[in-house]
């Protein structure tokens, strides 16, 4: 998210600074699943529904900017997706909340597909398959090459990043602000906390209060198989390269990045499930990683109504929300005025909950 941002902040002709605690830090922008998803995101809260839909329908544009800039191709693709159901109420249940959704977001195309007809679309689905929900809107990207253009483009623009400085003290001075490191203080006229679960600590140093807690998620890696799966399904993406991510769980454990054998089977089985042939396929990676959750799982964003200039956001589907933060939030943080449509999304909604 930070990235994005920053992008999209030295994008706009804004001098930028991007520090950045490193490779230490919880960061689930190395560890994520890398769906750029619509369905069934806002079924409940129409403000997300719509932000989401337009970063999707942003997504081509922040994909061709990067890839005219670095060269190259991070496998952003957008063939649709699919939500898998394996019994008959998860198939009642996946669709009355597509109604929902469809009920104020009716641009949100979807069709629910009976086991033959997801068959046509989804060779080598297991019997257990009751259906699925297909949407074209959604799609899929390469997390790692997202996190590394993003990096790259901000330089291109000018940006400047400070990896290994972890920030320890924000504070208002005047009218502008400073940022401890442990090695140096910095200064800006604006200052935007995107530092995901880092986020909340760094906020309240400013009177902003971000609940945020963790929510683990372990994903698998297969080894390279011959393409077998032409769109992602949720918990089975094929990459590019032919690997397949199988994932990813949700687990309140705290700050423990680890994984655990019978989580890591629970998400096999279930993959197996739709692909029986996938338990042929050797795992050579797993890991875990630290969604960043608010406490009804919809983003926040910010600006301190005390010290005005200092934004905070945070989310935990910062992939697909990539391109509306870099193309859209951004410049409206240059401007010093969150986009309306994020009103709802604004932190207060927790204190009067
Ligand atoms: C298992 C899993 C699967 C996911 N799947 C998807 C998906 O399919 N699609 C999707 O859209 N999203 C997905 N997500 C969420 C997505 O990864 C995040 O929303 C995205 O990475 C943005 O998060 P972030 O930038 O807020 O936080 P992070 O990626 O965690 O980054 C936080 C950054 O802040 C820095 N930082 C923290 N504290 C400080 C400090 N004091 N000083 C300086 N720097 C600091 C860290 O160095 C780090 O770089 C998934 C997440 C997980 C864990």
């Amino acid at each position: 998210m930070g990235a994005a941002l920053a992008y999209g902040l030295q994008r706009r002709g804004l001098s930028t600074l991007m520090l950045d605690e490193g490779d230490i830090a919880f960061r689930a922008a190395r560890g994520n699943f890398g769906l750029v998803w619509v369905q069934n995101k806002g079924t409940d809260f129409p403000p997300y529904a719509q932000w989401t839909w337009t970063s999707a329908q942003s997504w081509s544009e922040l994909d061709a900017e990067m890839q005219e800039i670095t060269g190259e191709d991070i496998g952003y693709r957008r063939p649709g997706g699919v939500e898998i159901c394996l019994d008959a109420e998860e198939f009642a249940s996946t669709r009355a909340a597509m109604q929902r959704l469809q009920a104020h977001a009716p641009h949100v195309e979807y069709e629910m597909l009976d086991r033959k007809a997801l068959s046509q679309v989804l060779p080598g689905l297991g019997p257990d398959v009751a259906g699925g929900c297909y949407s074209p809107a959604d799609g899929h990207v390469n997390p790692l090459g997202l996190l590394r253009s993003l990096h790259q483009c901000f330089k291109s623009k000018g940006g400047r990043i400070e990896n290994g400085e972890r920030v320890i003290a924000v504070q208002r001075r005047g009218s502008a602000f400073s940022v401890d490191t442990a090695n140096t203080r910095h200064h800006g006229a604006r200052l935007v906390l995107a530092a995901g679960l880092g986020t909340a600590e760094l906020a309240a140093m400013i009177g902003l209060k971000i609940p945020l807690r963790p929510e683990r998620g372990q994903v698998l890696v297969t080894e390279r198989l011959r393409p077998f799966l032409s769109l992602p399904v949720s918990m089975v993406r094929q990459t590019t390269e032919g690997s397949v991510q199988l994932g990813a769980s949700k687990e309140n454990v705290g700050f423990d990045e680890g994984t655990q054998a019978p989580v890591m089977n629970r998400i096999a089985a279930r993959a197996v499930r739709v692909f029986p042939h996938l338990a042929r396929a050797r795992i050579v990676r797993a890991w875990g990683a630290l969604r960043i959750m608010t406490p009804d799982t919809y983003p926040i964003y910010t600006q301190s109504q005390q010290h005005p200039g200092a934004f905070a956001a945070a989310c935990h589907s910062g992939v697909t929300l990539a391109a509306a933060h870099a193309l859209h939030l951004a410049p409206a943080i240059g401007d010093g005025v969150l986009p309306e449509a994020l009103g709802p999304m604004h932190p207060e909604r927790f204190e009067h909950a």
